[in-house]
């Protein structure tokens, strides 16, 4: 099919892309990479009257260095993610994710913040930014503000975003020298996971200090594996150690059933998937 009849706009600066979504309120959608919302629109499962493109908008692409954090504006394509010299260094969690999202014709277009605020539950970006502890920064008609990422993920493809806000880019908190792996499960190569396990640890004389965990597609979110964060605090890096850490994955989440696996099997990946990828993440 194709889309319902829009009006199409490209601001060149950000004031005049949050003045025409003020303007045209309900009626706009943001436009990013267009990787999500075209096929929505080609379905008519939405149907904006404008579509307000954010692609000539030359501040809300790229990677910088800010002190204690990195920051990857929200038009980032993910395959400059992924190859991104800093985000490498101080972010290796989302470089892993960013490895494993869907194909390169789809990480050549589609966006950092365009996938985050798409906000699918199944997505691979969301983990990562949760466990390292990102902040969202949105701007709207009432100025800019800063979202924690335990904050931005309200529901199933809701976010803290308003609706006259941009999200204009993503601070990632520096994690120099953490071991990082994203273990991912699918049934058709480059596609959403079934489960994914998103998780970063630091490592000293064979000891794992500090761990940070996130899982994607066990809810309508992405969720922080807390109580497996507390067991691995301290704790060897040993298969037995490790395993009995990871046996607490499912704690406290509500996965869905469908086609791919029910809940009781989604529970099953999220357990094996942590195992794995914080061992592989310490290197063991
Ligand atoms: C075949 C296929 C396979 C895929 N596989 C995966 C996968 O394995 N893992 C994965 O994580 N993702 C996957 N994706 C999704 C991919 O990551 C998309 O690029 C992403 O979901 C949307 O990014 P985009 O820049 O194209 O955003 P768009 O499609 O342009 O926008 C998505 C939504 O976000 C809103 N939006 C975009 N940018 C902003 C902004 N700056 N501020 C406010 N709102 C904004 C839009 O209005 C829209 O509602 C896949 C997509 C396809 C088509």
């Amino acid at each position: 099919m194709i889309p319902v009849q829009f009006d199409y706009l490209a601001p060149t600066t950000l004031e005049e892309a949050v003045a025409a979504l003020s303007q045209h309120g309900d009626d706009a959608k943001i436009l990013a990479g267009g990787q999500s919302l075209l096929p929505v629109l080609r379905m008519r499962l939405n149907a904006p009257e404008v579509l307000i493109d954010l692609g000539r908008i030359p501040s809300l692409r790229g990677v910088r260095d800010d002190g204690d954090a990195i920051v990857i504006g929200a038009m980032t394509e993910h395959s400059v993610v992924g190859s991104d010299p800093l985000v490498a260094e101080h972010a290796g969690l989302v470089a892993k994710a960013v490895e494993h999202l869907a194909d390169a014709q789809i990480r050549h277009r589609g966006t950092f913040g365009g996938a985050l605020a798409h906000a699918d539950p199944a997505g691979d970006l969301g983990g990562p930014v949760l466990a390292l502890g990102g902040e969202f920064v949105v701007t709207g008609s009432g100025g800019t503000r800063t979202v924690p990422a335990s904050e931005f993920f309200t529901g199933l493809f809701e976010t803290a975003i308003g609706d006259d806000e941009i999200l204009t880019e993503v601070r990632i908190p520096k994690h120099t020298g953490w071991g990082a792996h994203h273990a991912k499960f699918v049934r058709i190569a480059h596609q959403w996971p079934i489960v994914a396990v998103a998780a970063t640890v630091r490592v000293s004389g064979g000891v794992i200090e500090e761990a940070k965990i996130a899982l994607a597609n066990m809810g309508s979110t992405p969720l922080r594996a807390s109580a497996v964060e507390s067991a691995l605090a301290g704790a060897a890096i040993t298969a037995e150690a490790v395993g009995a850490a990871a046996e607490h994955a499912a704690d406290g989440t509500s996965p869905p059933s469908d086609l791919n696996g029910d809940a009781e099997y989604r529970k099953h990946l999220a357990r094996v998937l942590t195992r794995r990828a914080v061992l592989a993440a310490a290197g063991a």
